[in-house]
């Protein structure tokens, strides 16, 4: 039998790793699976949302501002710093790349069974391993539209990205007429949001009509520098190193047309990585797991906990998922010690 951990933390962004910073310094010696980077033009990467940002200029403590692989390489290292373990090719390994660049060889997590104790985790390639405790940060992947250039220029840090709140102060953006894509909520407050800094912002939705809560709707239609651009879709993202404009077409005349932009949003939805715990944990009606106490990081079956955006369909910051990885490592330590385990 594999040996028994005390706690597996699945996922490696912002909570993830601060899970495991906490955990680790509690002498829990966390075992994580931090996921397998996947090739391009998939945006699945170890380290989670932060490795397709370019600049992370409100993550506390950088006043100079941190590219986001870079932060994430600084949190992996620091985990590691106190004998967190990692699920890799080359085994059970304590030590992350000194630079920026992804790890390729850390295992994805298959599938958990929580109907038993000790829980079992079953790594990609097969492997099972038991543990007493589990912190499940999964986090959750902003939808794309698929396109190549799309996916291009948003790792390049070309002005392509799907967080407004986290890129769109960014000098690159200021006084620019820039795209959001979207009808839903979201759409609405990155729009909004982006008025502060474009000098215009197209909304192009690919309805004739938002999704988005009549209050907020009213916010986007009666916002005097944003113009919608209803039934239409985009084809296409130009430019080589960033971009310079978008081809559009008209779903119900099939008319094409080029808007030239200096960036553009993509707010067409979140999809919480949860798939993989079929069914065990309850999820709400999205899909995210939901917790017991929105106060703590308890989930339907005790000794599993949940932090970052796998539960956070609202703040879905850095920051916050780092804060909550930290109160999941609290909160599993403290179960750990009621069950007598240290
Ligand atoms: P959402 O409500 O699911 O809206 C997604 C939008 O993207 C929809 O307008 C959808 O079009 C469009 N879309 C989806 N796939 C697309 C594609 N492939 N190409 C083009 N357009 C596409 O997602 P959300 O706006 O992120 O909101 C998620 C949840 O968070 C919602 O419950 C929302 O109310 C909530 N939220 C609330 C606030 C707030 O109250 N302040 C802020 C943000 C989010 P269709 O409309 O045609 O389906």
């Amino acid at each position: 039998m594999p040996d028994l951990e005390k706690l597996i933390i699945i996922g490696s962004g912002p909570a993830g790793w601060t899970a495991a910073i906490y955990a680790a310094r509690a002498n829990l010696s966390p075992l994580i699976f931090a996921g397998r980077a996947k090739q391009v033009p998939s945006t699945e990467l170890p380290g989670g949302q932060l490795m397709l940002t370019t600049e992370v200029e409100n993550y506390p403590g950088f006043p100079h501002g941190v590219t986001g692989p870079m932060l994430m390489a600084y949190f992996a290292q620091q985990a590691v710093r106190f004998n967190t373990r990692i699920v890799s090719d080359r085994g059970i390994v304590t030590n992350v790349p000194e630079d920026d660049t992804p790890a390729f060889d850390w295992h994805d997590c298959r599938s958990v069974d929580l109907s038993a104790r000790p829980f079992k985790v079953v790594g990609e390639d097969d492997t099972v391993y038991q543990a007493k405790s589990l912190i499940i940060a999964t986090g959750a992947t902003a939808n794309w539209l698929g396109l190549d250039s799309e996916q291009r220029l948003a790792r390049t840090g070309g002005g392509v990205s799907a967080c407004a709140v986290c890129d769109g102060a960014l000098p690159a953006f200021r006084n620019k007429e820039l795209a959001v894509v979207g009808g839903g909520d979201s759409a609405v407050e990155e729009a909004t949001y982006l008025t502060k800094y474009a000098s215009k912002v197209h909304m192009i939705h690919r309805r004739d009509a938002l999704r988005a809560s009549k209050i907020m709707a009213e916010r986007a239609l009666n916002n005097p520098k944003i113009e919608m651009i209803w039934d239409t879709h985009v084809t296409d993202v130009l430019g080589d190193k960033s971009i310079s404009g978008l081809k559009l077409q008209n779903l119900k005349t099939g008319g094409e047309r080029v808007l030239p932009v200096g960036g553009l949003f993509l707010a067409i939805g979140h999809t919480p990585a949860t798939t993989f715990l079929n069914g065990q944990l309850e999820l709400d009606a999205k899909k995210y797991i939901k917790l017991k106490d929105p106060y703590r990081t308890t989930t339907s079956v005790e000794g599993v906990f949940a932090a970052g955006d796998v539960v956070d369909s609202v703040y879905r910051q850095a920051v916050t998922a780092a804060g909550m990885g930290c109160k999941a490592a609290i909160d599993a330590e403290r179960w750990l010690g009621d069950q007598g385990v240290h």
